[in-house]
């Protein structure tokens, strides 16, 4: 999709401090961090939200949580613990309609989440 921003990161027509990408997927830090490591893991495939999946999207999204895993682990939170995150419209404060799972990690994190 042309006028979306995280579609022109993906296409490399943003820069973005890409830490993973395969077929399908694309991580990257997060420009305005809210822990010491807080990446998003965007599919290729443009879906504005969480309200727009299908069946045949399940597997895409198993596959953003087994991305996140992986890269705790990389990085050496995955037993200290992290959190992943999807905001879905306006009170969630999405900001960005391609949907992205937040992988937060590196520092105590509040629950309930304001
Ligand atoms: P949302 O609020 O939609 O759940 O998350 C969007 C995230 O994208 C925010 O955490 C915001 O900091 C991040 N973001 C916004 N613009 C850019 C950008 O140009 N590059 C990167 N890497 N992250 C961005
Ligand atoms: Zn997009």
């Amino acid at each position: 999709m042309t006028d979306c921003l995280f579609c022109k990161v993906i296409a490399g027509d943003i820069p973005g401090a890409i830490v993973h990408q395969d077929g399908a997927l694309v991580a990257f830090k997060d420009i305005t961090p809210q822990a010491p490591l807080h990446v998003l893991i965007v599919p290729r495939k443009h879906i504005p939200s969480l309200n727009d999946l299908s069946s045949e999207d399940d597997a895409l999204v198993g596959s953003m949580f087994r991305c996140a895993a992986a890269l705790a682990k990389q990085h050496g939170y995955h037993e200290r613990g992290y959190r992943t995150v999807f905001n879905t419209n306006r009170e969630a404060g999405q900001s960005v309609f391609h949907i992205h799972l937040h992988l937060l990690a590196g520092r105590a994190l509040a629950w309930p989440p304001g």
